[in-house]
């Protein structure tokens, strides 16, 4: 799962924007695992490691101590683990928690019964946020299914703008097919609005607002059709929309941002088991690839790339995550190793796991590894 790129969230204030790490949110994904396999996700969804509760919720207090006051969850599928949500949910209601978005794909419930019993636990454990539907043509087509998720979802917790969509494709207008048929199954219509500058989809009683992700073919979706280097270049936004964040994921590790290069070592800041939320942010600062990003911009590191060799990339993308996931993977950006990334189905060792190095700079084509 990942999040729309949007620097200017309501749900996440910037009370000023210094050009440094400093998180305002805190995100957890208790699993990997997920009911779904859709083809463009860059999550290890074989991976069976769980968050565990405890670990959680003394991570959670630690942000809460440092300031951080919006929290998310996200996967994986996260109601796979529906304990961890409510355990973690409860205590941060406590802690006076934001809550801002429980990304799900609406497909994982048995039948109306199940969803509204999990959806019923979470909302009385104190869950006030929003709940984020994956809606695309990856995602499942199951629209009756989907459309039963968002009935369910508004009759639980009574309230019309419960529910946002999300949809990754290669630009904001493109995409909308499944969006538009779960419209029809809810009488609904599908519309911009100039005020918020995004698509919504409005019934009699369901408002949500659409968010888009520019889909990166990175990892299981690299082979997917269509060339990311669209000849131009991204716009520097420092990653304050998905970034600015500490994302934890199953096995503790904690990342600066839910973008589609995340999974990758090289972006791993800290771990929970070990590292406390201070310990975390100065490591994110002194990351020579992390500490850069928010400080100078993804535009530093691909201006370093091309004065050290004017032919290191391929060309130019629009895409923030797919130049971020290339230049890692690469070994291209000064500081880290390349490597990393997987193709196909997330089994057996990574190459940067197993030791191999690939040498600061130098143009290696990374053979898929098939492990
Ligand atoms: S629903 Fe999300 S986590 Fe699950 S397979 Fe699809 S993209 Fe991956
Ligand atoms: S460009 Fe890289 S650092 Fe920025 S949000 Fe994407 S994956 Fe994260």
């Amino acid at each position: 799962m990942t999040t729309a790129r949007n620097p200017f969230d309501a749900a996440r204030p910037v009370r000023r924007r210094t050009r440094t790490f400093r998180p305002n949110y805190l995100s957890f994904a208790g699993t990997y695992q997920c009911n779904l396999a859709c083809p463009h996700c860059c999550v290890p969804i074989e991976w069976t490691d769980r968050l565990p509760i405890p670990v959680a919720v003394r991570f959670l207090e630690q942000a809460h101590a440092a300031g951080i006051e919006v929290l998310g969850f996200t996967g994986g599928e996260p109601f796979l683990y529906p304990e961890f949500l409510v355990a973690v949910t409860r205590r941060a209601a406590e802690l006076g928690f934001r809550f801002d978005k429980l990304m799900t794909n609406g497909m994982w419930h048995r039948d109306a019964g199940h969803l509204s019993d999990v959806l019923t636990g979470l909302r009385d454990a104190g869950y006030s946020g929003k709940i984020g539907l994956s809606v695309d043509k990856f995602h499942g087509m199951d629209i009756a299914k989907l459309a039963e998720f968002c009935r369910v979802t508004r009759r639980v917790f009574d309230k019309d703008t419960i529910l946002s969509l999300s949809y990754a494709s290669r630009s904001p207008d493109a995409g909308l097919e499944p969006i538009r048929r779960l419209a029809a199954e809810l009488d609904g219509v599908i519309d911009w609005s100039e005020l918020i500058g995004r698509y919504m989809l409005v019934s009699d009683d369901l408002t949500m607002t659409l968010n888009w992700n520019h889909l990166a073919a990175v990892e299981r979706a690299e082979k997917l059709p269509g060339d990311p280097w669209d000849g131009e270049w991204f716009a520097e936004d420092y990653c304050e929309g998905p970034g600015q964040a500490l994302i934890v994921n199953p096995r503790g590790e904690v990342k600066p941002c839910c973008g589609f290069a995340s999974d990758l070592d090289q972006l791993t800041i800290g771990n929970v088991h070990t590292d406390t939320v201070e310990d975390i942010i100065r490591n994110a600062r002194r990351h020579p690839y992390v500490g850069k990003v928010f400080r100078e911009g993804l535009t530093a590191i691909r201006d370093d790339i091309l004065a050290r060799d004017p032919d290191a990339l391929p060309g130019a993308t629009t895409n923030h995550c797919y130049f971020c996931w290339y230049v890692l993977t690469r070994g291209l950006a000064a500081g880290v190793n390349g490597g990393g990334g997987k193709v196909g189905n997330w089994t057996g060792d990574r190459p940067n796991h197993a030791g191999e190095l690939i040498q600061l700079g130098s143009r290696v084509r990374m053979e898929p590894s098939n492990g």
